[in-house]
């Protein structure tokens, strides 16, 4: 059992749920196992975004995911009812590595084992990115020449990637022999949760495949790492960090992101963490708060003008 005491968001009094509420101006809100599960919807949540920006909250969304377009988060955001979503509103990992490489001025071709989406994203950014296409069967004998680098590469990027091969993993590896070339990555999750009753393996063993091979340790630009916290702080002009909620339903990745950034954090049970592995978790790997979902601050708002 742990030390700290975690507070549901709802078993909060009048006071001390107006008081949580008049504590932050900026809500980062994690997506997949919070708004929505990968492949089904989650009940009100766009409601509940609504409610935290009626409040003159600014809410902006940060994840890990890099599979899908702009234009599939404004539509996917606009089918829950998010009122004024804009594409800069949400950050994932194609994007950090746009504004990692602009930042470090890499301007050389890229070799990428990202998704097509991310890779789109990259390319729409103005990166000139590479990837590996192999039409017929890989043999032994051919391995070599499939995977021998072109051309130097200013970096190797690395995110999920539903459809990443062998022969992509060994390229990446002889690319990153050269210690010029840069190694960025998302990816880092272990669990790909698709729906309620299932959940697929993550990336992050491939990538560490990669980095045991090449002795290379990648820049990570996705959560937990603390850079992509200072280039939220950077782009979203966060000027005060305790004044921000992270939102999350990953203890691994969202609430020890949170923790890390110096943000408060709020963990939702609709995702993947049951709440026995947060009572279970170390005190200090525990949120700030938690709820059973998103939904929740729809009653404390209704609760909060109730008793004001
Ligand atoms: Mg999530």
């Amino acid at each position: 059992m742990s030390a700290r005491k975690v507070s549901h968001i709802l078993k909060l009094s009048a006071a001390e749920q107006r008081e949580f509420v008049n504590s932050f101006d900026v809500v980062l809100c994690d997506c997949d196992g919070v708004l929505w599960m990968v492949s089904s919807p989650l009940p009100r949540t766009g409601e509940a975004v609504n409610a935290l920006k009626d409040d003159g909250k600014q809410v902006r969304f940060v994840s890990n995911n890099s599979l899908r377009l702009d234009e599939e988060y404004v539509n996917k955001f606009t089918r829950i009812g998010v009122k004024d979503f804009q594409a800069n509103d949400i950050m994932h990992p194609a994007k950090s590595m746009l504004y990692y490489m602009k930042k470090h001025n890499i301007k050389q071709p890229v070799f990428s084992l990202c998704s097509g989406h991310g890779n789109e994203t990259l390319r729409h950014g103005g990166v000139d990115v590479r990837t590996l296409v192999t039409k017929e069967d890989v043999e032994i004998a051919t391995l070599d020449k499939i995977t021998r680098p072109e051309q130097k590469m200013g970096a190797v990027l690395y995110d999920i990637n539903l459809n990443l091969t062998y022969a992509q993993i060994a390229a990446a590896t002889r690319y990153l022999a050269d210690k010029d070339c840069h190694f960025i990555a998302g990816g880092t999750d272990w669990l790909l949760p698709i729906k309620a009753d299932l959940t697929l393996p993550g990336f992050c063993d491939f990538l560490d495949t990669i980095k045991r091979f090449s002795g290379r340790e990648p820049t990570i630009v996705s959560k937990p790492a603390v850079l992509l916290g200072e280039i939220l702080k950077d782009i979203y002009k966060l000027a005060d960090p305790k004044r921000c909620l992270f939102v999350g339903d990953s203890l691994t990745h969202d609430v020890r992101f949170g923790l890390n950034c110096g943000f408060q954090t709020l963990l939702v049970l609709s995702g993947s963490t049951p709440i026995e592995q947060m009572w279970q978790a170390k005190a200090e790997d525990q949120p700030h708060f938690y709820a059973d979902s998103m939904a929740d601050f729809i009653e404390l708002y209704a609760n909060i003008s109730k008793n004001t």
